[in-house]
């Protein structure tokens, strides 16, 4: 594996393998590398010639209260793990290299990327789609991996390469969990060890949510006031939303008749965690 930190070196070496038709597949990260991030990158290599992991933290998605500073950084363990699944270049460009000048230009998300995490987190999803539309544009990947833990950043990014005719097909990868079902996450390690515990409830609440609906509940409000009962029953959590949504415009849905998607957004301290589970309905 080459690491990489110019554009110009990674645009060079991507180049010269295109014209030799080999096909590229692409993973943008944060690094601080789990097991999540793991299953992208060796579902990349299996499916493409050259897999190219980038690794950035990106200031333009944090707003000015978040945990931008103490984003947690690891770089030789995060080489060491993607090279041991045979990622061909990591690019792990400097913030000047992104960002060479303060940005005239950005993604505008409108509602999708203003509701939810995008309510909470102001800009949020303006930042992470300037990012990605950079990348794509330096990397030029045939395919991009995304991971569904991050459901409305799938739907944001979708949606930007469907408006703005973005050569490039996306696939989604299925939530990394923790053994108790917790989905791993880069921000786990600050949770204190009673809230790590607590934070379990989550995908428990969601399961539950699934059930619901699978024994015939098709009322949304009355799952969202169920799941939060069980949210803030054990635990020291706050919650930020639990709501129900269509799977790709993610409009909330009152009566539930096709396959949707729960997700929620959790406090515990001062560590936001989000989670969601995508529900199939069956006899619709
Ligand atoms: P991040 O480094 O948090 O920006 O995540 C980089 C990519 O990994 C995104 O597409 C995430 O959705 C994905 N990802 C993060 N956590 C998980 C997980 N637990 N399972 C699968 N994919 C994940």
């Amino acid at each position: 594996m080459k690491v990489i930190k110019t554009n110009k070196a990674l645009r060079g070496k991507l180049a010269f393998l295109r014209s030799q038709g080999k096909s590229i597949g692409f993973v943008p990260t944060m690094g601080a590398f789990h097991e999540g991030h793991v299953s992208l990158m060796r579902r990349c290599v299996k499916e493409n010639d050259i897999t190219v992991v980038s690794l950035f933290v990106n200031p333009l998605q944090f707003g000015p209260r978040e945990d931008l500073a103490r984003y947690p950084r690891n770089l030789k363990r995060d080489i060491e793990m993607a090279s041991a699944v045979n990622v061909d270049f990591l690019f792990v460009p400097s913030l000047q290299e992104i960002y060479p000048e303060p940005l005239s230009t950005f993604v505008q998300v409108g509602k999708i990327g203003n509701i939810l995490c995008g309510a909470s987190r102001p800009g949020h999803f303006q930042g992470v789609a300037t990012v990605v539309l950079k990348l794509l544009n330096i990397v030029q990947p045939c395919v991009i991996y995304l991971g569904q833990k991050d459901a409305q950043q799938v739907a944001v990014i979708k949606r930007m390469i469907f408006d703005l005719n973005i050569p490039v097909s996306v696939v989604i990868c299925p939530t990394s969990r923790e053994a108790d079902g917790l989905a791993m996450s880069s921000r786990n390690i600050y949770l204190s060890p009673t809230e790590r515990r607590d934070a379990v409830v989550l995908n428990k609440a969601l399961r539950m949510g699934a059930r619901l609906i699978a024994f015939g509940e098709r009322d949304g409000g009355k799952i969202i006031s169920k799941i939060k009962k069980l949210i803030l029953e054990g635990s020291s959590a706050s919650i930020d939303y639990v709501s129900i949504v269509e799977i790709s415009g993610f409009a909330p849905v009152r009566r539930i008749s096709k396959d949707v998607l729960i997700v929620i957004a959790v406090k515990f301290g001062t560590t936001r965690l989000i989670d969601n589970v995508i529900v199939k309905v069956h006899g619709k």
